[in-house]
C-alpha cells in the first residue's frame, strides 16, 4: 500500500502485538475451515512459498530478486509462460495447447495484480564528512557546518547516504537498525540510521553507518531494509500462534497467493483465462500499475482483481478471513465487478457451509491506504481489490500512539494470520470459477420484485 494516512485516533487494536483472543481463534479455525479440494501437503506447499517470498529483500525499483524466485517457479511448471511488459512487470498466462498463449479472446481476460516491493531502502553512495551540511541534513554535532553528527563523529566505520521508497511516518527511522544487502548476497550487513532528512522530495533521505569488512562491498543501488531486535525480533519468517511474522508481506504474501491461485487453475480447460500480473513499484505511486494500466498489451475489458495486505483496524481482525475491499483511502472499486466478487465469494461460503465446513471472508473499505485497483479504476479499466488484514503495517508497530507522540517509535515484523492466506487462495480459485455466473442486473430484479410485491405501503 501506498503512504500511510493521516492518523485515526485510537482505531487499531489489532496492529499492536497480536492479542491472545487472535491467536486462540486462529488456531482453533484451522481444522473446519480446510477444504477438501486442497490437500495438506498442497498447503505445507504454499505455505513455503508465502515464507520464502515474504522473507525476500525488495524495493520499489530493485525487485530482482523476487523476480528471479519467480522465474524459476514459473520454469518449472510447463504449462505457464512469463512474459514482461515494457515498465518490467511480469504477466503469467496459462500456455494454450500447443504453443504460445495469446493475447486474444478469452486468455488472461481476468488479471489477478499484486505488486513486487515494499517499503526499503536503497543505497545512494557514500558520504564523506563535510558533505552532510550540503545534503541538507540537521545535525547534531559541534554545530559546525558540515560536522558530521556527534553520534557519528565518534565512531569509525562507513557511512551511506540511502533513501527509503515507500510511505513510513517519520519518527520511526530515528536512530532505527537497518540490513543491507551486497549485490548477489543474501547475507545483512547491519547499520544504524544515524541522521534522517526531512525532505520528501521525492523520497526522504538519510545517512547509514556501518561498521566492520563486511561493509566495504555495499555499493549506490543496494537495497535495505529493517533490522528487527528486542522481543519482536527472533527468527524470521516464524509462525508463531497460527500467525506468520516476516519482513514484507505486503505485497509479497499476496504474490505467493496469485501464485498458489494460478498453480491450481492453469491446466483446467475453463480457466485458461485467467492469469497474474505482478507490478512494480507500487510503494513510491502505483507506478507499475500505472504503466501497465497506460499500456495497449491488457485489452481494455480485462478485469482486474488487485492483491494487497491491508492495515487491519478493529473491525477488520486478522484471523477473520480474507477481505472483499470495496475501496480505499481514494477511491470505491468498480462497483459491478466488486458484487459480483462479493457474490462469488457468498455463494462459495454458502457452498462450503453445505459441505459441513466454515468459510471466513470479510467484505470491508480498508481506508488506512490507497490499493492498485484505485490505479486502473482512473484509467477506465474495471478493478477490485482483496486483501489480507495486515499487522504492523509497513513494519510500523502502535502507529497511532507514536503518531500521537505517546510512545517511541519502533518497527517490526509485519504479521498476517497463516489461515487468512490459505483462505484467500481458496476464495481467489472460487472467484474465478465463478465471476461470469454474476448478473450485474440481479440487484435491479430485487429492487422491481420488492417495489411490485410492497408498493400498496406507499397508499
Ligand atoms: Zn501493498
Amino acid at each position: 500500500m501506498v503512504e500511510p494516512m493521516a492518523p485515526k485516533k485510537k482505531t487499531s487494536a489489532t496492529t499492536t502485538r497480536p492479542t491472545q483472543a487472535t491467536a486462540k481463534s486462529t488456531t482453533r479455525t484451522t481444522r473446519s475451515t480446510r477444504s477438501d479440494r486442497t490437500s495438506r501437503s498442497d498447503r505445507a506447499e504454499t505455505l513455503r512459498w508465502l515464507k520464502q517470498l515474504t522473507a525476500i529483500p525488495t524495493a520499489a525499483g530493485r525487485e530482482d530478486r523476487v523476480v528471479a524466485w519467480i522465474e524459476s517457479w514459473v520454469a518449472a511448471r510447463r504449462g505457464l509462460r512469463l512474459d514482461r511488459d515494457r515498465a518490467g512487470n511480469l504477466l503469467i498466462r496459462p500456455r494454450r495447447p500447443g504453443g504460445a498463449s495469446s493475447r486474444s479472446g478469452r486468455v488472461a481476460d481476468i488479471l489477478v495484480t499484486a505488486h513486487l516491493d515494499h517499503p526499503a531502502f536503497v543505497a545512494l553512495g557514500e558520504v564523506r564528512e563535510g558533505r552532510l551540511g550540503e545534503l541538507g541534513f540537521e545535525l547534531e554535532g559541534d554545530g559546525s557546518p558540515g560536522s558530521l553528527p556527534k553520534t557519528v563523529a565518534d565512531r569509525s566505520g562507513r557511512f551511506l547516504l540511502c533513501e527509503f521508497r515507500g510511505g513510513v511516518h517519520r519518527p520511526y527511522f530515528d536512530g532505527a537498525g537497518v540490513e543491507f544487502f551486497a549485490e548477489g548476497s543474501t547475507r545483512g550487513v547491519p547499520g544504524t540510521i544515524v541522521a534522517t532528512g526531512e525532505s520528501m522530495s521525492p523520497y526522504r533521505r538519510m545517512i547509514v553507518a556501518f561498521e566492520g569488512r563486511a561493509a566495504d562491498r555495499l555499493a549506490a543501488g543496494d537495497i535495505g531494509r529493517w533490522r528487527f531486535d528486542g522481543p519482536a525480533a527472533g527468527r524470521l519468517p516464524r509462525v508463531e500462534d497460527g500467525l506468520l511474522f516476516t519482513h514484507a508481506c505486503d505485497d509479497l504474501a499476496a504474490v505467493a497467493a496469485a501464485l498458489a491461485m494460478l498453480d491450481r487453475t492453469h491446466r483446467r480447460r475453463a480457466l485458461r483465462h485467467v492469469g497474474v500480473l505482478l507490478t512494480r513499484a507500487e510503494e513510491v505511486g502505483f507506478i507499475g500499475a500505472i504503466a501497465a494500466a497506460r499500456s495497449r498489451e491488457i485489452p481494455k475489458s480485462t478485469r482486474l482483481l488487485c492483491l494487497e495486505n491491508s492495515r487491519s483496524f478493529a473491525e477488520s481482525p486478522i484471523g477473520g478471513g480474507p477481505i472483499v475491499r470495496v475501496g480505499d483511502r481514494l477511491s470505491v472499486f468498480s462497483p459491478d465487478l466488486t458484487n459480483a466478487v462479493s457474490s462469488a465469494a457468498t455463494a462459495h461460503a454458502k457452498a462450503e457451509t453445505e459441505a459441513g465446513r466454515t468459510f471466513p471472508w470479510q467484505r470491508k473499505l480498508m481506508a488506512g491506504g490507497a490499493c492498485e485497483a484505485t490505479a486502473f479504476a482512473s484509467y477506465g479499466r474495471p478493478s477490485t481489490c482483496l486483501c489480507l488484514p495486515l499487522g504492523h503495517y509497513h513494519n510500523m508497530s502502535r502507529i497511532d500512539e507514536v503518531v500521537a507522540g505517546e510512545r517511541p517509535a519502533k518497527v517490526a515484523p509485519e504479521f498476517i494470520s497463516v489461515e487468512d492466506y490459505h483462505g484467500l487462495v481458496d476464495l481467489l480459485e472460487a472467484v474465478v470459477e465463478r465471476l461470469d455466473e454474476s448478473d450485474p442486473g440481479s440487484g435491479r430484479a430485487l429492487m422491481e420484485r420488492l417495489h411490485r410485491e410492497r408498493k400498496g405501503v406507499l397508499g
